[in-house]
């Protein structure tokens, strides 16, 4: 993993993992079948234990140290207690001449108990004396034993009052004795000034020792510690690195990467998950491809069949007006007797039948309109034209109808409102749509079409007094083949293409269509276009 790893922004890092066996334990760590968890848990530890070891280490030194101290401070109370011997042993000598020069009790008494200190002091160094001491110590004790009988002599000729024979044990006995003690308390002293000279210099040896073997296992324990944090961290970093660059190629649409992680940890999971991912995600991804080419193949013959059923119905439309026109005109010459008389009971059927033809003929100018709209053959022809005609128009065709339904029908046309530029025909087509509905929704009370100028703009208005239409209804209405309902439109009659093609022919002209209404109260649908369509808008 190591070689290949990503180990940018770490440049440092990435040269120990590469040129050192470091890349190595790494990846052997991560290899561990242990959760994360656990081991940085065990790593903790072992640094743990690394400060403990360190902590007993410096414990023992200091040990050694004290013991040290106390073994130099015994060879110091020895060498006190040494000289103490020597001082209380002349002393001793002292007190003798003394009581040989004034001859009382009381410098025997002296002499005594300087003796007995002696041989107090001279057990206590015996008890601490190291074994090799001991001989010259005996010596003293043996030599000390002479001069106690020695002394005890002298006291009895003091006390005889035999002072000559006291001056001469004192200067033959006891003063030789005197130096021999002397020599060899000075040898016990020279012994141990000895011993603690060289256990001064062992003391200074081991402590440098102790301090440089304390300062190298520090160092050796925070190196432990960094080595032991870098393995660990990097094993986890690496597997880290390796999902953001992984995750980076996914974003961009590659799934063609592969995580590979030594890791037998959580990272290595994690690996394994996003691989899954990424698998899954070039398989939905592929699948995605080939349905969008699924979908683009179907919808070119959706369209190719859209543009042939356009062409079909238009065709269609265009061959059945021609007779269905015809078939009017005779219809139309029969009723009004051209032909000849026509009996009064088939006037009522041929009505119906010129009614239903121009119902069937709107159908069809419909359709064909709607059919050319799809095909993208509907073209607006622009000209000048006058919305005073284009109502005249429309009053003049549909005020019939108002007066046998028995509803007011009234126009209005502002004072303001010039000629305009548009298809004058579609426009008309418009109106005449809108008024038609109104006209054929309201059972009673008014329609009025209404015509202002707004700025640049023609505001054309149709309000009836009728059914009007739900909330609900109301933005679907201008939908191809919608219709309130049914029941009414069967009543009334109508195709449900009506409102398609006004908006679309209001649009063309790059204006926009509108409805208020209320149900029960009546509608007013507006359009407004511009005042002069300018060429190829909208
Ligand atoms: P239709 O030929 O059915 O009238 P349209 O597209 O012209 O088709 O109208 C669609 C539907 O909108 C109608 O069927 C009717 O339900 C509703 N509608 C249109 N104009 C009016 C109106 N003035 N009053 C009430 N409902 C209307």
């Amino acid at each position: 993993m190591t070689d290949a790893a990503p180990v940018a922004g770490s440049p440092f890092g990435g040269f120990l993992l590469r040129r050192t066996p470091l890349g190595r334990l790494v990846t052997q760590v991560a290899r561990l079948r242990a959760s994360v968890h656990q081991k940085l848990l065990a790593a903790f530890l072992l640094i743990t234990l690394l400060f403990i070891v360190m902590g007993t280490l410096s414990l023992q030194s200091l040990a050694q140290i004290s013991r040290q101290n106390v073994l130099m401070h015994e060879a110091h109370e020895r060498v006190d207690w040494s000289l103490q011997a020597e001082k209380t042993f002349a002393l001793q000598m002292n007190f003798t001449a003394m009581a040989l020069l004034r001859r009382d009790e009381a410098s025997i008494e002296h002499i005594l108990r300087e003796n007995n200190r002696f041989s107090e002091t001279l057990s206590q160094i015996e008890q601490a004396a190291p074994p090799e001491e001991r001989g010259i110590i005996q010596r003293i004790r043996a030599a000390q034993d002479r001069a106690v009988d020695t002394v005890a002599d002298i006291a009895n000729l003091v006390r005889d009052d035999r002072i000559d024979a006291a001056r001469v044990l004192q200067l033959q006995t006891q003063y030789p004795l005197y130096q021999e003690i002397q020599g060899l308390i000075d040898q016990v002293v020279a012994a141990e000034r000895a011993r603690m000279d060289a256990l001064r210099l062992a003391m200074e040896s081991e402590n440098r020792h102790a301090a440089r073997s304390l300062a190298l296992r520090g160092f050796g324990a925070v190196l432990l510690a960094v080595l032991l944090g870098f393995v660990i961290s990097w094993s986890f970093i690496l597997p880290v690195r390796q999902a953001h660059d992984f995750l980076g190629q996914v974003a961009k649409g590659d799934f063609s990467g592969r995580m590979t992680v030594p890791n037998r940890d959580e990272f290595g999971e994690l690996a394994a998950r996003m691989n899954q991912m990424s698998a899954e995600l070039a398989r939905l991804y592929e699948h995605q491809r080939q349905s969008a080419a699924e979908l683009q193949a179907l919808n070119h013959k959706l369209e190719a069949a859209s543009r042939a059923k356009s062409e079909f119905l238009a065709n269609m439309s265009h061959e059945l007006r021609t007779p269905m026109n015809a078939i009017l005109g005779f219809l139309e010459m029969m009723l009004d007797e051209i032909y000849g008389d026509v009996p009064e009971h088939f006037k009522e059927p041929l009505r119906d039948v010129q009614t239903n033809g121009k119902h069937l003929l709107r159908l069809i100018n419909d359709v064909l309109d709607l059919s050319k709209i799809e095909a993208g053959r509907m073209e607006l022809s622009l000209a000048e034209y006058s919305p005073r005609d284009v109502v005249d128009t429309v009053r003049a065709s549909l005020q019939s109808l108002a007066a046998e339904k028995g509803l007011e029908f009234a126009t209005s046309v502002a004072a303001d409102v010039p000629a305009a530029l548009g298809d004058g025909k579609r426009i008309t087509q418009c109106v005449m749509n809108l008024a038609g509905n109104a006209l054929k929704f309201t059972k009673d009370g008014r329609v009025d079409i209404l015509v202002e100028r707004d700025g640049e703009s023609l505001i054309y208005r149709v309000r009836d007094t009728g059914l009007g239409i739900p909330q609900a209804q109301l933005g679907h209405i201008f939908e191809e083949f919608r219709q309130v309902d049914a029941t009414i439109t069967r009543e009334y009659g109508g195709t449900g293409l009506g409102l398609t093609i006004t908006k679309t022919f209001v649009e063309m002209h790059g204006g926009r269509i509108w409805v208020e209404s209320e149900p029960g109260r009546g509608s007013t649908f507006s359009f407004s276009v511009p005042l002069r369509v300018r060429e190829g808008q909208p």
